[in-house]
Parts: structure tokens; C-alpha cells; sequence
């Protein structure tokens, strides 16, 4: 065994001067869990199941439709929304909180490609990278068909500046990339797209709650974001959307449904979209959904007092460093491989690792061996052609909110224990669920 320069005595030393230690008070977690997965969904915080509960005995169960105008329904999606503006460099009123993100990519993409063709006419591609989430690709595929456009994915960002051509009329990114944690820098990429005429569309699934970002100061086009991921909201949770003031107001978003009108309750058989991001709501609000989705947005907001997201971001490089040096220290010779960028700037809060052969094949038993030891990470798969430029994934996400020093130490040393005990070939570990 390798010895390591960081022991776990000094990661709990690193725990009790940790400011932000007290944030993790907020969660239930459940005990002997190293929860390295909230990147894909975040940990249940205490207040959502009373608050659940009042709104379901209580505004709906005694008070019945009243709760619309008492207990504020109506208001609930931009409320939340202007809770989340704080995390993305918003202005109040500019982001309203509403149905999944693939819907929302569907109504700013929508928005994008004809903003695109009324002051760009005759740009016919949009541009994304092929390792972009699916759902994005897919939504601007379908959108593609519909506008007669061209879906043009790149295979690196070293690819990115050649894309940035005169036919480039989108620029559809996820900054920080759910496989990778490779984190895009949304100014300089926005700066340049739009000096080659393009518009630029944010997907912020992996980086709202996780990283520090200025949508106004990078002067971006459109974002969209995920409720469930890092903000805590719940299996499913609303996601949100936001359009920058000088193209909100410019045609409807294409789900002209009534509650984006500009007086719904005149009931007029004609659409008129309500002024700014309201007009992005289409239907009812899912009300249960986006009071659980304030609670988790609400755990975050509480680092404000402390620092707010620059100072969970310093906890969060602190986080994936110690665990890239500890993984490299201890599992480097039991075929652990860093699979995410070395350069802390270039990473969101999570960390990819991958086997290097003969292992190629053993990430998803390692991740259930893992799991059964209660430290949840995914899995990911790579491309079975190409596992050498396209590995499969063993992925951790670290939410500064409630993971700490020593759960890093703990969760490289059971990891090195899986490998060097072979752990992970048992048969249990070996059978696939549908979720992975
Ligand atoms: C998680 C994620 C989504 C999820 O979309 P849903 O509509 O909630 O299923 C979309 N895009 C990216 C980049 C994601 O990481």
C-alpha cells in the first residue's frame, strides 16, 4: 500500500475549520452514506417534508382553491425563480421556475433559431458538442427538422472556434458536462460567439448550486437549469429558464399555454404573451413540486451569510482536488485514471475517473460495490467501440453543502479496497439495473 501524504486526521482537521461545516444541519441524511451523487440527485433537506405537508393539509387539504391567491400558488414560479436568479447572476424577475429542462431548451431554442433567422437570415446551423446530456441533442434535433437547420456537434472545444463560423446561427452548450465535469468559461465563449453573430444558450443542469455563474456579466443569450440536480429540489423537480431582457419580449416561446398570457383570466381566445419570462410559463404550476424545489433552493441560499457561491466553490475545488490527489496517491496502481480536467477552473464540482485495461469493463460493479458499502456514485458508460477515447465512467459529485473532508478520505479508501480486494467482481455487482 502506497502511503499517503493526506491522512484522514488531517481531512477531519479540515472538516473543523471548515465555515460552511454547520450548511449540512439542513439535510436528512441518511446515516452511513457518503452521498457523492448529488449532481445527479440532491440529498432531501429537513424542511421539505413539513413544508410538503403544510401545503398538502393545509393550503390544499383546509383552504382548497383559496390557496391560489392565499398562500401565493400563483406567485410560487416566479418567486422561486427570482430565489434561483441569486444563483446565476439574474436580476429579479428574470427567471421563472417551470416544467423540465427539456421542455425549457425546447422554448429557448425555439426562441433562439428565430431570433436567429429574423436578424441573421440564411444562418442554418446550430452547434452543440456530441458529448452534450442526450435530451439537448435530441430537443435540437426535433427543432432542427422543424426550421429546416442543421445539427453540427463538435468531438472537442478545440473544435469550437472553427464552429463559430458565418453559418453558425446557435450555440447550444451545457457548461459543465454531466460526463466530464469539463467546465466551459461562459464570458470568453459567449464573447466569441457572438462577435462570429451567433447567439449562445447556457444549459446550467450541472452548474446552478455548484459553480459561480454571472449570466449577466457574460452577457449570454438564454439558460436553462435543473431543479433536482444541485439545488436539492426533488426527484423530477421543476427546472428553470431564463432569457436576457433584450430578447425576452421578442416573439412568444412556442408552448403559448395560458398561464404565459398576458391576462389569463379574461379567457380571450386569442394569445397575448404576458410581458418578460412570465410568458415562458405554459400551463399550471406543479405547486407541490415547486414548494419542495424553494426548500432546496433555499439550503443553498443559506450560504449567503457565509459567502454565498464563491465560498462553496473554494470548498468545492478544495473537495475534488483532495479527492483527484488521494485517488492518484492510492488507486493510480489499481488502474484508477483521472477521466475529468486537472485544472481546477476547468471543472465543475464533480470528478470523473475511469480503469485503465484490463478494467475497462468494471466501472459499473465497481460503482455497485461501492454503493453496497454506502458510497453512492454513478456510472456512466463510455462508447463499447471506442473505451480508449471514450471510456466508461465512474462518476462522484461533491456538494460542498454536505460533503466534507473525511468523507473523501473514506470514499478513495473504499474504492481502493473494491479494487484491491477484487470486491467488485462478485456476481451481485454484475447484474444491470435500467438505472445506472
Ligand atoms: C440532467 C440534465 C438534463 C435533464 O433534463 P430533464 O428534462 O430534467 O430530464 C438536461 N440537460 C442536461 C445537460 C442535464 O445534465
Amino acid at each position: 500500500m502506497t502511503t499517503s501524504k493526506t491522512t484522514r486526521q488531517d481531512c477531519v482537521a479540515q472538516d473543523q475549520a471548515d465555515p460552511l461545516r454547520g450548511l449540512k444541519d439542513q439535510f436528512a441524511l441518511p446515516p452511513g452514506v457518503i452521498y457523492l451523487d448529488g449532481n445527479s440527485l440532491g440529498v432531501l433537506p429537513k424542511a421539505t417534508a413539513t413544508r410538503v405537508q403544510a401545503v398538502i393539509t393545509q393550503e390544499w387539504g383546509t383552504d382548497l382553491i383559496k390557496s391560489w391567491n392565499t398562500a401565493h400558488w400563483m406567485e410560487l414560479p416566479a418567486r422561486v425563480g427570482d430565489k434561483i436568479a441569486r444563483l446565476v447572476g439574474a436580476a429579479p424577475g428574470e427567471v421563472i421556475a417551470a416544467d423540465s429542462t427539456s421542455l425549457n431548451l425546447y422554448k429557448v431554442l425555439s426562441a433562439g433559431i428565430r431570433i436567429a433567422q429574423a436578424d441573421a437570415p440564411g444562418r442554418t446551423t446550430i452547434v452543440s458538442e456530441r458529448s452534450n446530456f442526450p435530451t439537448d441533442l435530441y430537443i435540437a434535433e426535433s427543432l432542427c427538422q422543424q426550421h429546416g437547420m442543421t445539427l453540427r456537434l463538435i468531438d472537442s472545444v478545440d473544435e469550437l472556434p472553427a464552429a463559430l463560423d458565418a453559418d453558425l446561427a446557435v450555440l447550444m452548450l451545457t457548461q459543465v458536462n454531466y460526463r466530464t465535469g469539463y467546465q466551459h468559461d461562459m464570458t470568453a465563449v459567449t464573447a466569441a460567439a457572438h462577435a462570429a453573430g451567433a447567439l449562445v444558450i447556457w444549459d446550467l443542469a450541472h452548474s446552478a448550486g455548484a459553480v459561480p455563474v454571472d449570466l449577466t456579466g457574460a452577457n449570454a443569450d438564454f439558460a436553462i437549469g435543473c431543479g433536482y440536480k444541485y439545488l436539492n429540489g426533488g426527484p423530477g423537480a421543476p427546472a428553470f429558464v431564463w432569457a436576457h431582457p433584450r430578447h425576452v419580449n421578442r416573439f412568444w416561446q412556442p408552448l403559448s399555454g395560458w398561464l404565459g398570457h398576458s391576462a389569463p383570466f379574461q379567457f380571450t381566445p386569442d394569445y397575448q404573451p404576458a410581458a418578460g419570462i412570465t410568458r415562458y410559463i405554459c400551463g399550471t404550476p406543479a405547486i407541490l413540486a415547486l414548494a419542495a424545489l424553494e426548500c432546496g433552493v433555499d439550503t443553498v441560499l443559506a450560504a449567503e451569510p457565509l459567502g454565498g457561491m464563491a465560498a462553496l466553490r473554494q470548498k468545492s475545488v478544495a473537495l475534488t482536488e483532495c479527492f483527484i490527489e488521494l485517488a492518484e496517491e492510492r488507486c493510480a496502481e489499481l488502474g484508477v485514471r483521472l477521466a475529468s480536467p486537472r485544472e481546477a477552473a476547468q471543472r465543475g464540482s464533480q470528478v470523473c475517473l475511469s480503469l485503465a485495461a484490463p478494467l475497462h469493463e468494471a466501472g459499473y460493479a465497481v460503482i455497485q460495490a461501492l454503493i453496497a458499502r454506502g458510497v453512492i456514485g454513478d456510472f456512466r458508460a463510455g462508447d463499447p467501440a471506442r473505451l480508449d477515447e471514450v471510456p466508461h465512467i465512474l462518476r462522484f459529485g461533491f456538494t460542498p453543502l454536505y460533503i466534507g473532508f473525511a468523507d473523501v478520505w473514506d470514499a478513495v479508501e473504499h474504492l481502493r479496497q473494491v479494487l484491491a480486494s477484487s470486491e467488485w467482481k462478485e456476481a451481485r455487482f454484475n447484474q444491470k439495473a435500467s438505472v445506472t
